[in-house]
């Protein structure tokens, strides 16, 4: 009996390690470039830009894509710096569309338009690379199936790949609590903020496993939707250091889509991908731990 006890001992573990062998993937994206969110009172998007940029050249993170809407340079004209220190570093640039326009709230034809507006944009700023990958503004990829497949032939026909999100812990909510609390200096604030986020970074891994787990029988590499905001640049080594932590291996974009459940978002001529339509699945994601918009209001 003890030697069965410690056969069958071998074979679970024997499967635990098949299945965990191999380092988790993770490609972080990141949006709105070069202006996301409000800007806290002594930062400039050229410092955000580059805090960014530092700390994931201290991780050796391979290049990653920033998705860039062209109309938050006339917003900020002193945003454009970030762009050109962007390309500089070696990163990717990709179309979020003009105007970060809502294809579920807006005509086919004015989404196409803002996609189109955005291009010289991306042909100044991209300086030779390929930009032409594209990330859904709100995710939103046509509110009908018909707007949808529809959407997906045009961005083929433009010579679009689509940029998925498989991981997204709701970064962006962070940013405005963070400026109202740099104005109100409350750094107990601040530190609880940063608590808040590591912790809904962290259970957002264990969901997002969840889902690879149960929807496809296996881990898939992730791509992490992330925010150029101000609050996004200060976390960001400690989100990288806790990324690592939980064995997590980056990888570009390029890298990640190459796994088959994001074949028919590097090809849009292809149908839909059922599982990876947005919402992804989960019903019930993490949630904040505290009430962001009620701090240091
Ligand atoms: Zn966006």
């Amino acid at each position: 009996m003890p030697s069965r006890g410690i056969g069958l001992a071998c074979i679970v573990f024997a499967t635990a390690t098949a299945a965990f062998a191999q380092a988790p993937k993770l490609a972080f994206t990141w949006d709105d470039l070069p202006a996301h969110s409000v800007l806290p009172q002594g930062e400039t998007r050229v410092d955000i830009g580059r805090k960014i940029i530092v700390a994931m050249q201290a991780a050796h993170m391979p290049p990653v894509y920033g998705f860039v809407n062209g109309s938050f340079l006339l917003d900020e004209p002193l945003s454009a710096p970030m762009l050109t220190e962007w390309r500089k570093a070696g990163l990717m640039l990709g179309n979020h569309t003009w105007s970060h326009m809502d294809l579920n709230q807006s005509s086919m034809a004015a989404w196409e338009a803002d996609v189109l507006k955005n291009e010289p944009v991306l042909e100044k700023y991209a300086n030779g690379i390929d930009w032409h990958w594209l990330r859904f503004p709100f995710l939103s990829e046509g509110d009908t199936p018909e707007k949808r497949d529809a959407i997906r032939q045009f961005l083929a026909a433009h010579g679009y790949k689509i940029a998925d999100v498989t991981m997204d812990f709701g970064d962006y909510m962070y940013n405005e609590p963070y400026a109202r609390c740099v104005a109100k200096k409350d750094d107990a604030a601040i530190k609880q903020l940063g608590e808040s986020y590591l912790k809904i970074a962290d259970q957002t891994i264990d969901n997002s496993r969840a889902i690879a787990i149960s929807e496809y029988g296996r881990e898939i590499p992730y791509v992490l939707l992330m925010h150029v905001g101000a609050f996004d640049a200060r976390m960001l080594p400690r989100l990288i250091a806790l990324y690592k932590s939980r064995g997590f291996q980056f990888i570009t974009l390029e890298e990640a889509e190459k796994d088959p459940v994001y074949a028919s978002d590097i090809d849009p001529s292809l149908p839909a991908p059922k599982l990876l339509y947005y919402p992804p699945m989960p019903p019930d994601p993490p949630q904040p731990d505290m009430d962001l918009d009620a701090v240091c209001k």
